[in-house]
This record gives C-alpha cells, structure tokens and sequence, in this order.
C-alpha cells in the first residue's frame, strides 16, 4: 500500500456558542482537513486544530506545512509511520496540528488496511469509554453559575474556565458553589490568567474553601519555574497544560517537579505517537494525565477517544462534536447520560465524511 494522493482543504468549524477562554474568544474555529489517498482501500482522515495562542499555527499555516509534507508523503508506506513523522518533524518543526493531522490519518489508514479499530493498533482497550465532563466557558459569575445549574442534575464533574482577578474567581466560583451545592467535583482551568507564581498562590488559597480538584496552567506558559514555585506551595494538585507540548517539555517538567498532572493534547503534541512518548514519561514519573481538546470536530475527537480508551487516562476532553454547528464526519459515539465517550469498533478512527 502506498499513498499516491494528499487532499487539504480548509474546515471553518462553526461552534453553538462562542467558547471563551483567559487568552481568547472563538466564534470560529479555522481549521484544516486532510485525506491521504492510496492505491487501495479507503483514504485516511486528518484533522489540524491549530490555536494560535498555543501551537503558534493558523489555518493558513497549517495548509502550507500540510502542502509542504506532500513530497515525503507521497510514495510512501503508511506502516512506515514512525520514519515518516519523523521526518515531518524535521521539515515541520513549528506545524504539531498539522504533524498530528497526517499522524492520526496514517494510524487510520492502517486500521482500515488490517481492518481493525485504532484503540486495537494501539493495544487494546483498557476501559469501555473515554470519561468527559463539560466545560463551562469564562464569562460572569451568574451566567457560569446558570451554566452549571444546567448540568447539576447530571454531572458529577464540571471544569471551569477560570483565571481573572483573585477577587473575579472567587465570586465565580462562590456563585457556582452557591448555584449547584457541594457534591459535584469542580476542576478549574486558569489558562494562564494568573500570570506568575504569587499571584497564583494567593488565589489557589482564596479558593480553597470552595474544593477544587485540581487546577489547570496557573501561570505563563513559558514560567516553568512559576509553576514549581505554585506545585510546591498549593495542596491542590497542579495541572500542566499550555506548559506541555512535546515530550521534551514532559521531560523538563518532570525534572523540576512543575505539575501534577498532565493535559496531553494531539494538537500539541503532533499526534498520536508522541502522546504515547509523554504518556510514558508521565507514568514512569507517576503522573496522571487527561487528553484535552482544542475543540475538534469527530475526525481528531475520535483519535483522542481511541488513545483515552487505549491507555490509562483520567479523562478525555475531547467533547467538541456535541457543541458544533457544521461538523465533516460522522461516527462519534456518546453516551450523552454518563458523558462517555466510546470509540468506534468500525476500523481505523471509525469516522466517515458526512
Ligand atoms: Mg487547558
């Protein structure tokens, strides 16, 4: 088998509501969609989710790296997925989304050639279903609360997108605590809006009454020392998220004792072979991980689903088909009352163009 034809084109995926987050707001996501074509068998699907505040790509970008892999692409075996990456990884070195596109494409061109589901490939199932929870977008105190009130009845676990002012996060979460009582596990993402370690140390503390389980990028992406300072100073568990892209960032972290926890995302990374490399580090490191999202549509969500199922991974973010208008595929499996994410036994991602 080989692949005699790389189809890109542009996927501007269009969410019910416009997420928000510390660094940004989406209205669209401008994404791109790949098809790797070969001389038998069904092409294999792709999905670059790039976010420019965290991987430094944008969908044109992301087109011209996608564009330039087509001369290593061409010709080539897709079994012969590691030297292949590889050398993406040399020829685009600043692209992961686009990296992570042709790596889920090659993964599903081999389950569809052997005819078995990714998880399979990747070593089987470790769970029935990848465990999701929904997010709740930064905004004011009373409508995250109304937010989460819609969930109460179901959730056992909601993650919030915090991370403004001390005094802001607090009457956030009081307003939420106060809508939904103290049952439900609240787990909060600052993307970076505390800044530096001091400020997120004085926050963590004021929120401390409220129970968090775990919190998400305290600090600047590139203050790895910030997030030591706050590992060691917080007794709620720190998560590395903007901080951590590739296993060399796992490495670093580990080293300096900079999380707790990892965010392991595709989009990152540069797909499935190098989150299996993180994911390695972290274990041995005795780190727990869950794999994020960028908000993807069911072609990347469902290659996050597979890896969550595959290994063993807290949870799986990777809830972006429920909350778009105009997704390209179809095949993502939920179980909407338990919010699990199931992987498809169809071969490959177990996706399909709509
Ligand atoms: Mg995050």
């Amino acid at each position: 088998m080989k692949i005699v034809d790389v189809k890109i084109r542009p996927l501007n995926l269009e969410p019910l509501v416009a997420l928000t987050v510390a660094y940004g707001s989406y209205e669209v996501f401008e994404y791109a969609l790949l098809e790797l074509v070969t001389d038998e068998g069904s092409p294999g699907m792709g999905e670059a989710a790039p976010d420019v505040a965290v991987t430094g790509e944008t969908q044109a970008s992301d087109i011209a790296a996608l564009q330039a892999a087509r001369e290593v692409l061409i010709g080539k075996n897709p079994f012969d997925f590691v030297n292949i990456l590889r050398e993406l990884e040399a020829l685009i070195p600043q692209a992961p989304a686009a990296r992570a596109a042709v790596d889920m494409a090659l993964y599903d061109l081999m389950g569809k050639a052997l005819k078995l589901p990714l998880y399979t490939l990747l070593g089987g199932k470790m769970r029935e279903a990848a465990i999701a929870y929904p997010v709740i977008p930064l905004d004011t105190p009373q409508i995250m609360a109304a937010t989460a009130s819609q969930y109460a009845a179901g959730a056992k676990t909601l993650k919030l997108k915090i991370g403004g002012t001390i005094a802001e996060d607090v009457a956030r979460l009081a307003a939420i605590r106060a809508a939904i009582g103290d049952q439900i596990k609240l787990r909060v993402d600052v993307n970076q809006g505390w800044g530096d370690a001091q400020t997120a140390i004085a926050a963590i503390q004021a929120l401390q009454e409220f129970d968090l389980e775990y919190v998400e990028q305290p600090v600047k992406d590139s203050d790895i020392e910030g997030m030591a300072e706050v590992c060691h100073a917080a007794d709620v568990p720190i998560m590395a998220d903007e901080s951590l892209h590739s296993p060399a960032d796992a490495r670093q972290i580990i080293a300096r004792q900079a999380a707790d926890m990892f965010n392991i995302k595709l989009m990152k990374c540069g797909g499935i072979l190098r989150a299996l490399e993180i994911l390695s580090l972290a274990e041995a490191a005795g780190i727990p991980c869950i794999v994020g999202s960028m908000g993807e549509s069911s072609i990347a969500s469902a290659a996050a689903v597979h890896l969550s199922v595959a290994r063993n991974i807290l949870a799986c973010e990777a809830i972006g088909p429920l909350f778009v208008k105009n997704d390209p595929a179809t095949g993502f499996l939920v179980d909407m009352q338990r919010m699990f994410l199931l992987p498809s036994q169809a071969p490959g991602l177990g996706v399909a163009w709509k």
